[in-house]
């Protein structure tokens, strides 16, 4: 158990709601929180504003030596975790809330759509894969909804949980200040973002675009939204054209 039951109890206690909660079913519950218990996210589970719970697999195996996986039924490389004892562990958590995600390079891609769909909901529950991933009866037989991170293979199902949980969390209430509010950015209107500047005003010949130190919000506004168009055209063809027709749908 990663969280701090006193936190969500004072939480509770505060709003009357449960904290969106996270629990994970993994073979390396070390993982968590990682980079999790950092910056804002951190601190919004210091405060109770989420809660995370790791569950370790290897606490459902029968035999001595803690064994969860075996050697894949038509031959082959690797090793495939065992339905039996992921449905035991699923069974362990089948009263936290939220759905089921087994992380998998197979899965859906996650989009910032669902991060939102998901920060919504009461929590998630995340079973991270390792090997060359689970029995595919354990995730016909429950109906386990597959989500991918991205078109590329990672050792384990722990990083692309750590991406998730992130991506969600920052949306919850109360987690990102005014200050790092996310209305404006990436994916929220179907464009990337615009480009940033700070102090110093030149550096190394370069100039902030006049535009920004105007002090003209309107031509602020108008700027921004050009260069994310400009940006989400060269860079992301799929983007701007949904984009595109969402625009002449309104
Ligand atoms: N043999 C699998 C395949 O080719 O699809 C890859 C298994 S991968 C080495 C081990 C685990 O890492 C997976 O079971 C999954 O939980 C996780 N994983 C790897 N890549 C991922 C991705 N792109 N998105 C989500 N999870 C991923």
């Amino acid at each position: 158990m990663a969280g701090d039951g006193k936190n969500e109890e004072a939480e509770e206690a505060a709003t009357g709601a449960s904290p969106w909660r996270a629990t994970l079913l993994t073979l390396f519950p070390e993982a968590f929180p990682g980079p999790l218990g950092l910056s804002l996210a951190g601190k919004a589970l210091e405060q109770g504003l989420w809660a995370l719970e790791t569950l370790d697999i290897r606490d459902f195996a029968r035999d001595k030596h803690r064994t969860v996986d075996d050697t894949p039924y038509g031959g082959g490389a690797g090793m495939v975790m065992r339905a039996d004892i992921l449905d035991a562990a699923i069974e362990a958590v089948a009263d936290e809330p939220g759905p089921l995600i087994y992380l998998s390079p197979r899965g859906r891609l996650l989009t910032q759509d669902r991060v939102r769909e998901l920060a919504a909901g009461p929590g998630l529950r995340l079973l991270c894969g390792r090997y060359e991933g689970v029995d595919q009866r354990v995730l016909d037989a429950r109906g386990i909804e597959e989500m991918s991170v991205g078109d590329y293979v990672l050792s384990g199902g722990e990083m692309a949980a750590l991406i998730v949980l992130d991506a969600c969390v920052r949306l919850l209430p109360g987690v990102m200040g005014n200050a790092e509010s996310g209305g404006e950015e990436s994916f929220e209107r179907g464009l990337l973002e615009y480009p940033h500047y700070t102090r110093p005003p030149v550096w190394q010949g370069r100039e902030v675009p006049e535009v920004l130190t105007s002090g003209h919000h309107e031509k602020v506004r108008q700027w921004r939204l050009a260069e994310a168009e400009r940006i989400t055209r060269e860079r992301r063809p799929d983007l701007w054209a949904a984009y595109r027709a969402g625009r002449k749908e309104d």
